[in-house]
């Protein structure tokens, strides 16, 4: 299914550009037209989805199957000392594209992107509180 609005979907059908790594029929990479760092590339899936919570089991198991060898040619190629594997889901969680993709960004240390990680702590109780619902959320 893809997204006729949608700059990833249009990847997908040929109708622009990219310059492409490998492709499947369950999933594409692509170098990122904005890098973080060279080398910089994104998996998506085939499908239209916008967030990974949407997505298919099936689907994201085909597609992420291939991310330890995507991240192992990352690294022989650019010769990075570690690498980001990252996804963004919704635009408060810096979303700009509305289809799942996974950034796979090669890290050097003392290069320009960071993450603020302001870890927190949890009040006695709370954190076991959040576990037992997500656990019933599950069920
Ligand atoms: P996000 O903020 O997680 O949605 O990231 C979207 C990413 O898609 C950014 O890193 C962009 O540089 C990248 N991007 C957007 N358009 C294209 C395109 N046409 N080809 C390659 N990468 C793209
Ligand atoms: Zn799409």
């Amino acid at each position: 299914m893809r997204d006729p609005d949608c700059i990833f979907c249009k990847i997908l059908e040929g109708d622009i550009p990219a310059v492409k790594v490998f492709e499947t029929q369950d999933c594409l990479a692509f170098m990122d037209i904005g890098p973080l760092a060279e080398g910089h590339v994104l998996l998506i899936p085939a499908s239209h989805v916008e967030t990974i919570d949407h997505m298919n089991a099936d689907a994201a198991a085909a597609m992420l199957g291939h991310l330890p060898q995507l991240v192992a040619a990352v690294k022989a190629v650019t010769g990075c000392e570690g690498v980001n594997v990252l996804q963004n889901n919704g635009a408060a969680a810096h979303q700009e594209v509305p289809h799942v993709h996974f950034h796979i960004i090669p890290r050097n240390a003392g290069d320009a992107f960071g993450f603020n990680w302001p870890a927190g702590q949890y009040p006695q109780g709370r954190i076991e509180e959040l576990a037992q619902a997500v656990r019933q959320e599950l069920e």
